[in-house]
This record gives structure tokens, C-alpha cells and sequence, in this order.
């Protein structure tokens, strides 16, 4: 910990007297981001010291260096190049530390004039955290990056929970419940969040906070004060009353304020475009809690890997803002019915325009990515790569809303979800374009102040500054012949450095004439050259510095202009970046339906769920990929009247893959794409629940039971009549009979009091018994053949219960060594045949003896038996040894 070590920075009030001016400076800085990496700008290095010194050494692997003494001490020292510092700062953010950016504010040459000891001033220009990012080279292209910010009233329990995306714009707000955090922070999966230090502590979240230990920002609890949060929201959005906007409430208020405080503080004092904060109702979309959205592995596999996982099998996307919102809509289902249809329109209109459906997505492959590039650029850390992108990103826009109102008779009238796109596409800042389309040249560099991005004819001062400079730069290389010529050196060269600038060379044996000529001034003598200058050179390359500094100057303020009438249309710009976003997400499910034949389901608000040859879409690609010629095996699923189905079968005959992909149809029919069946009627799902028997969750340190417990509570205590359950194997992880007890309680109570639609796998087939109890219980089972003593598996659901688990078959074809088959066969056949009331002990008791039954066992015997006889030479042995050793193998024998 920083102030532990002996390479702590001191605070600023303890060293004024004795540091040297530039320490005391770097550490007055230091005071103001004490718990940040501290960039601290020298020349062409970021240099950091102390502490922050020795962290960053560690997580870059750079060498860790001493620059002069601090208080009798060594200061610990290390620094990372200017030109290839993203790289290193990327290292460090993903490691978790915040990096503030410390730069010279003035020119050195300013500082001298102050005195020879006066040091540069600098300033801390923008705190780096993993929430507020903006570099395309520190962000994945194709997820979102929130920043989210958890404000709460001391008169109440409910949850301010505030989010953005800052490289994008999004900006939104709800409000939760305690017991739905884990839920709203799961979905979000923020990059960071922002929480007062009391909030922090509370107990009761420390579980829900540990899931998250990476990504939590502790602000002293003023930040999230509500009026503040009050004015700085009417601040930000230019507004005199928030009336307008919503009935925000004041927790959610004091979220957004303490959001919009922390993004300033973080730009010191610039603001991104953000867009007007949009009110989520938490009814609006399926509720998924965080180990269901891990356990069915939508966005991410249980290894946390996103190949493999829901989104990367689905995801047809061709632009990253088409990523990000195809990624935000599987994660957050809809449940109004209406919203759904209205995607599944769009959706449906993607599939029949199918040579349309090719087009737009060529279009839109080439679209830049707008968002991010605006939100650079409202930054001041744009460049004109970032006005090409918005230049490129306003033309494909024009060219998708042209081939849209060029669509076949056949394919009209447009949905409503594609007309309000094609609205959004066409209006899009048409004037802006053309502007930059004239404007900016061919190639461009990344950062403005490189120059040379206006293009020839734009402005004619521009052009004639350019023109000057170049006519010098021609009249210097004309100055090479006529010098060689003059002093009758042929080998003469003009040359650049930045040092010199422009100088006239010569070798050692050839300076002679130069150096007793008027006109050749001499400059430097080095070992293998002699270097000249003369008036008229000077004064040529004073005239090119000049012109150039003109250059620079004229397109630096072309540049300005343009980035402020960029930012002048922003709402439109964002209005079609995310048009283009929505129209790349749409295209991609119709894409997704077309090539794996899915199907449209039926949404509505009753509470079927009927579903006809259902397949689970992952494991269906993988057998696909995989395996060619092993197909996926469709299965039915009726939780209309009979809401629960109790599933067996053996393991692996496929009751897991059964499960998750009725809750995946769920999912995807509720982000409004097709489904993976040949039919579904899926009444709206508003909480879904998943969870598997002793999952493993060494990472905590939490017993796997007790984990599967605590879920099988939550679920038990929050699903209603019109939530889906997946359980697996439940209570797996104890004993037999506690398990078989806690399954069967858990059957009933799913029955009599959640009477949600609900799906239990198990291997106990004792709990078949139940459905002459429960009305609306239905048995299933995965059908399984049996083949000379083998088991087949067919990947069937059939109605009825498995007769047995076939545990053993199992672990045949699992490789079990076959003395370990044989004898579990005869404890099983024991077990089986020992009637109720007889303990275990007993029955253990009547069994045969391991050795006695288990013939591997009798054929260890015979090999002694035989390795004793194959010692034996009959010629060699005296009457006496041979009776001996028949005397030594029958107690062999015997013995064994
Ligand atoms: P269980 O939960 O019964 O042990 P799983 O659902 O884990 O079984 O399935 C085991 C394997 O069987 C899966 O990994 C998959 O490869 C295959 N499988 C499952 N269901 C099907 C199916 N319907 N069609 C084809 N293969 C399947
Ligand atoms: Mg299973």
C-alpha cells in the first residue's frame, strides 16, 4: 500500500523546504490524485516516481530507476516513451489503476524567462479510468464500456443506478431494488463503478460488491448529494426545470449527478457529448440475474471467454455499433409484447429482401464508427481521421437511406422500426458532409498538429503560404548545383537536420575553399563533414519556416471550424450512428435466421410456452462446426397447461442441453429475433431463472452447496406465475437422501406457490412419483437405448420417466476400469434388491466381499500363483525343494 512503503511520496506540505523545485512541484501535483498512477510529463517520457514507480515497473515489466534524493532518500523513478505510451497505459488500466496525465502546459523556452531554475508548468489533463475511456486502441470495437454510478437516500432503500457509455454517448437511468443490484449491474457489466465510501461498506452488499471488486470507484458521499446532482444535470443538459424531461426521481438524480461529476472530473473539465439521459422502467425488460446470465453463457462462457458463448454464435454484425446494440439487446429482453412484434417486423422485412438485405450490409461494412469518433472529437481529442470517420459514417448513411426509399413494391410498406431508421439515415447533416467531403484531403495523419489534411483549393491563403514553402524548398534544391558549381565541390549536399535546419555539407578535404570564402559561413566541424550556411540559405529557410508555421496555423484553424460544426450537428450525427447501429443489429438477426433456419416465434401475453422442435443454438453451431454428420436432435416443449416438467434421465443423454435451450428460445424470441425451432409460442417471460446443481464456485470460497442453496432460495422466494425456471440437478451437491429431500420439497413448492413455468431436470427418478400428487406436473425423460449391455443415447425427450439412471453404463463408456463396473453392478443390484427399513450397514454387510466377486481380482491371484511356478526349474531341483515348493504354492494359494 502506497503510504506503508518507504517509497511513498511524501504529501506536499511535509518537503516544501527541502525538495527541488521540480519535486516540489511533481508532488504538489501528486497530492490531487492520490489514489491514480501519476503520468508526469518530461520531454519526450512520462516519468513516474515513488510509489507509482514501483507499481508501474511491476505491471510493465520496465526497469525501475533512481533520479536524485528526496529527504536522504533514493526516489524510485521509471518512464515510458510519449510516442508509445497507449500501450503502456493500456497495461495499466487493465491491471486496474487509474493513470492521470500530467502535461507541460508551457513552452520551456516561457519558463527561462522566469529565472534559470524556474521549472515548466504542468497540468494534469485528463484522469484515465477504466469507465472513461475513449481510445479506440484501449476499448473492445464491439462491446459497450459503462461507467455506472450507484447513489442511494438515507430516507429509503431503493437504488439510484445511473449509466454511460462515454466513447458513445449513451447516457441512462433506473432505479432498483436492493435485491435487483446483482441483476441491473450483471446486464451492464460495467467497466467501473462509481459508489459513495458509506455505500462501500455496507454489509449487506459485500458479496454483490466483490463480484465487482475490479471495476468500484469509492467517492467521498458529497458527490452524490441530490441537489447538487440536481443542478449539475440541468447544467449539462441546458435546462431550467427537469420537468421536461421525465419524472426523474431524486435517487436517480443524485446517480446521474454524481455520474455527470465524475466524467468532468475525470476530462478535468471537458464534457463528452452525452446523449439526454433515457429512463429505464426495470418491467420493461426480462430480469436475469447474475448466475443465470452465467450459467447460460449469453455473452460469455463459463470460462469467461466470449467465443462460444450466445452473442458470438448469433452475432452477424458487420459495424461495431451494430455489435454493441445487437450485444445491449440480448442482454436486456423486452417484455412488452408490442416492442417485441415491432423488432420481429423488422427482422421478418430482413429475411424476405434478401438481395436488399445483401446490399445494405455491404453498405453499412464500410460505415466507420461514428459514435466513438464524435465523442473524441467533443473531447478536443479528435483528429481528422475522426472528421473522415464522420465523413464516411454521414455517406453511408445517405447511401442506406437512398437504397431504402428505392426498395421493390414487394417489400413495402417498410416496417415501422425500418422507416424510423431510414428517417434518422436520411436527415443526417447532409450539408456537413459535402463540407467535409471538400475539405479534408486524401490521406490523413492521426493527429492534427502532423498537418498537411486540408485538401489543395479549400482556402486560397491556405494554398498560398503551401505554395511558398514549397517554391523555397524547390529554390534550396536548386542552391545544391550552383554551390558544387561555385566551389568546384562535386560531392556538395544540402542537407536538413532539426537541429541546424538547412546546412551545407562538405567532406574534411574539401572545406578549404569554403572555409576562406566571404559567402559560406562556417557551422560545425565534425569528424567526416564540414557544415556551412550562407545568408541566402538562411534566409531561404527562414522564408519555408515561416510558410509552413502559416501552414500549420491556417489548417489547424480549418480544422477547428470543421470540429465545431461537427459537434454543432451532434444530435443528428448520433441520431444516425445509432440508426446505422440498429439497422447493422436487425440485418444481422434476419442474416442469423436466413442461414440457420430459424423460425419467427409468436409473442404475446398469455403464458404459454409451447415450443416444437426446439434446438439449443450453441451446441447445434458446434455439432455443425465439429462434427459433420451428427445433427442436433429437435425436441418439444409444453409448459402451457402442464407448467412444470420433471426431466430424467442418465447423464449425459442431454437434460442440460434440453433445459438451457428452452430458456435461450426465450431469450431470443424476447430480443425480438427468431428462434431456433420449428415453432414457438412463448407468452412473455418477465424474470428467468437458471440454475445448476454444485456448480463450482471455488473462485469465492464459497461451499458449492451452500451456493446452490442460497440460488435455489432466491428462486424459490422471487419467481411468480409468469417467470421461467431451469433447475438442474438440484441438490446434487449433499447426500442422497438430504438431496432427494430438498429436490422433492423444492418440486412442491415450484408447484403450490410459484407456479411459474418451470423446467427440473434430476437423477432422482424416486421424485416421478409426485405427478399423482401435483396436477400440473409432467414427467419427461431423455430416451436411451440399450445395446449389448451398452447405452445409446438418442437426445430424445419422450413423456414418461426413466426407468433407471444408467450411472453405470455410463462409467463404462467413461473408461472406468472394468473390476470398479463389475463391482459397482453388484453393490447396485444389492442395493436395489435390500427392501426400505434395512440400514445401509447391513446391506453393505450382506454383499460379498470386493475380492471375491471382482474377477480382476482372481486374476492377480493366478499371476502370483504363476510367477511363483515360472521360477521353477524342475531339472535343477533335489527331490526335497521340489516338495517344498509345491509346499510354497499351495500356501500361496491358500493365503490369497
Ligand atoms: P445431461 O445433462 O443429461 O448430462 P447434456 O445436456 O450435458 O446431458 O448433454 C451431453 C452431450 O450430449 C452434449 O454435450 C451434446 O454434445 C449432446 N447432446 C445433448 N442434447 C443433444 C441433442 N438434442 N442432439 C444432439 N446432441 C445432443
Ligand atoms: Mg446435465
Amino acid at each position: 500500500m502506497p503510504d506503508s512503503s518507504e517509497n511513498a511520496a511524501p504529501s506536499a506540505s511535509a518537503i516544501p523546504t527541502e525538495a527541488t523545485p521540480m519535486m516540489a512541484q511533481y508532488l504538489e501535483i501528486k497530492q490531487g490524485y492520490q489514489d491514480a498512477i501519476l503520468f508526469y510529463r518530461m520531454g519526450d517520457f512520462y516519468e513516474m516516481f515513488f510509489d507509482d514507480a514501483v507499481r508501474a515497473s511491476e505491471t510493465l515489466s520496465i526497469a525501475l530507476t533512481k533520479r536524485g534524493k528526496h529527504l536522504g532518500a533514493d526516489i524510485a523513478m521509471c518512464g515510458v516513451p510519449v510516442h508509445s505510451h497507449e500501450n503502456y497505459l493500456e497495461r495499466l488500466i487493465r491491471a486496474g489503476f487509474k493513470v492521470a496525465v500530467c502535461e507541460q502546459v508551457e513552452d520551456p523556452a516561457e519558463a527561462k524567462k522566469r529565472g534559470a531554475k524556474s521549472v515548466v508548468r504542468r497540468e494534469v489533463i485528463r484522469l484515465v479510468t477504466p469507465g472513461t475511456l475513449t481510445e479506440d486502441t484501449l476499448l473492445p470495437a464491439r462491446a459497450h464500456n459503462y461507467l455506472a454510478s450507484l447513489a442511494r437516500l438515507a430516507s429509503g432503500s431503493v437504488i439510484g443506478l445511473a449509466w454511460a457509455d462515454v466513447s458513445t454517448g449513451t447516457f441512462a437511468v433506473t432505479s432498483v431494488e436492493p435485491s435487483g443490484l446483482g441483476a441491473e449491474l450483471a446486464r451492464l457489466d460495467p467497466g467501473e463503478i462509481i459508489l459513495s465510501d458509506s455505500f462501500l461498506m455496507d454489509e449487506t452488499f459485500a458479496p454483490l460488491f466483490d463480484d465487482h471488486r475490479n471495476a468500484l470507484s469509492a467517492l467521498p458521499a458529497s458527490r452524490f448529494d441530490s441537489a447538487t446532482g440536481e443542478h449539475r444535470l440541468k447544467d449539462h443538459l441546458g435546462v431550467g426545470a427537469l420537468d421536461g424531461l421525465g419524472t426523474f426521481s431524486k435517487v436517480e438524480v443524485a446517480a446521474m449527478g454524481a455520474l455527470l461529476d465524475y466524467v468532468e472530473l475525470t476530462q478535468v473539465g471537458r464534457m463528452p457529448k452525452l446523449a439526454r439521459p433515457e429512463r429505464h422502467g426495470t418491467d420493461t425488460s426480462m430480469q436475469i440475474d447474475a448466475a443465470t446470465r452465467a450459467n447460460l453463457e449469453l455473452v460469455r462462457t463459463m470460462k469467461g471467454e466470449t467465443k462460444g458463448s450466445l452473442l458470438d454464435v448469433i452475432d452477424r454484425t458487420v459495424t461495431g455499433a451494430g455489435a454493441r446494440e445487437l450485444g445491449s439487446r440480448l442482454t436486456a429482453p423486452l417484455t412488452d409484447p408490442r416492442a417485441i412484434n415491432l423488432r420481429l417486423d423488422a427482422v421478418e422485412w430482413g429475411l424476405d429482401a434478401r438481395g436488399m438485405r445483401a446490399e445494405l450490409r455491404q453498405v453499412l461494412k464500410a460505415a466507420p464508427d461514428m459514435a466513438r469518433a464524435l465523442s473524441r472529437l467533443s473531447l478536443s481529442r479528435g483528429g481528422p481521421r475522426d472528421l473522415a470517420s464522420i465523413r464516411d459514417g454521414l455517406a453511408a448513411s445517405h447511401a442506406l437511406a437512398a437504397h431504402l426509399t428505392a426498395v421493390p413494391q414487394s417489400l413495402l410498406p417498410l416496417p415501422e422500426i425500418v422507416t424510423n431508421i431510414s428517417a434518422a439515415l436520411r436527415s443526417a447533416a447532409p450539408a456537413l458532409r459535402s463540407r467535409l467531403a471538400n475539405t479534408l484531403s486524401e490521406s490523413l495523419p492521426l493527429f492534427a498538429r502532423d498537418g498537411g489534411f486540408i485538401a489543395r483549393g479549400v482556402s486560397a491563403p491556405l494554398d498560398e503560404h503551401r505554395m511558398l514553402r514549397d517554391e523555397s524548398r524547390q529554390l534550396i534544391a536548386g542552391l545544391q548545383t550552383k554551390y558544387a558549381d561555385d566551389t568546384g565541390v562535386s560531392s556538395l549536399k544540402v542537407r536538413h537536420n532539426n537541429v541546424l535546419g538547412f546546412y551545407i555539407e562538405v567532406g574534411p578535404k574539401n572545406a578549404d575553399p569554403l572555409m576562406k570564402s566571404d559567402t559560406y559561413i562556417h557551422r560545425q566541424t565534425l569528424a567526416n563533414a564540414v557544415r556551412f550556411t550562407t545568408t541566402e540559405l538562411a534566409s531561404l529557410a527562414s522564408r519555408i519556416a515561416d510558410a509552413a508555421a502559416q501552414v500549420l496555423a491556417a489548417e489547424l484553424a480549418l480544422f477547428d471550424e470543421m470540429v465545431a460544426e461537427t459537434l454543432s450537428h451532434a444530435d443528428d450525427i448520433a441520431r444516425a450512428a445509432s440508426a446505422l447501429g440498429e439497422l447493422d443489429a436487425t440485418l444481422s438477426l434476419s442474416e442469423l435466421a436466413a442461414e440457420c433456419r430459424y423460425t419467427r416465434p409468436r409473442v404475446d401475453e398469455t403464458l404459454s410456452f409451447a415450443i416444437t422442435g426446439g434446438r439449443h443454438p450453441v451446441v447445434e453451431a458446434a455439432l455443425l462446426r465439429d462434427r459433420a454428420g451428427t445433427a442436433f436432435v429437435p425436441n418439444d416443449c409444453d409448459l402451457t397447461d402442464k407448467n412444470l416438467w420433471l426431466l430424467t434421465g442418465p447423464n449425459m443423454a442431454g437434460k442440460s442441453t434440453f433445459l438451457r435451450q428452452n430458456a435461450l428460445i426465450a431469450i431470443l424470441a424476447q430480443t425480438g429475433s427468431f428462434v431456433p425451432a420449428d415453432d414457438a409460442h412463448i407468452g412473455t417471460v418477465d424474470r428467468l431463472f437458471s440454475r445448476v446443481g454444485a456448480a463450482d464456485d471455488l473462485a469465492r470460497g464459497r461451499s458449492t452447496f451452500m451456493v446452490e442453496m442460497v440460488e435455489t432460495a432466491a428462486i424459490l422466494n422471487q419467481a411468480g406465475p409468469r417467470a421461467l425456471v431451469i433447475l438442474d440437478e438440484i441438490g446434487r451437491g449433499t447426500a442422497t437422501f438430504d438431496g432427494l429431500s430438498i429436490a422433492w420439497a423444492a418440486v412442491e413448492h415450484l408447484h403450490e406457490v410459484n407456479k411459474s413455468r418451470a423446467l427440473f431436470a434430476t437423477h432422482y427418478h424416486e421424485l416421478t412419483a409426485l405427478n399423482e400428487k401435483l396436477t400440473r406436473l409432467t414427467n419427461a425423460t431423455m430416451r436411451v437405448k440399450e445395446w449389448e449391455g451398452d447405452v445409446v443415447f438418442l437426445h430424445e425427450v419422450a413423456a414418461g420417466a426413466a426407468d433407471r439412471s444408467y450411472g453405470i453404463q455410463v462409467a463404462k463408456l467413461a473408461g472406468l476400469p472394468s473390476s470398479v463396473i463389475i463391482r459397482a453392478q453388484s453393490v447396485l443390484t444389492a442395493l436395489e434388491k435390500g427392501s426400505e427399513g434395512r440400514k445401509t450397514t447391513t446391506l453393505i454387510d450382506d454383499l460379498p466381499l470386493f475380492s471375491a466377486t471382482a474377477k480382476p481380482a482372481v486374476v492377480a491371484k493366478e499371476n502370483l500363483v504363476e510367477a511363483e511356478l515360472k521360477k521353477i526349474i524342475p531339472d535343477e531341483l533335489t527331490p526335497r525343494e521340489a516338495l517344498d515348493a509345491l509346499y510354497r504354492l499351495k500356501g500361496l494359494q491358500g493365503r490369497e
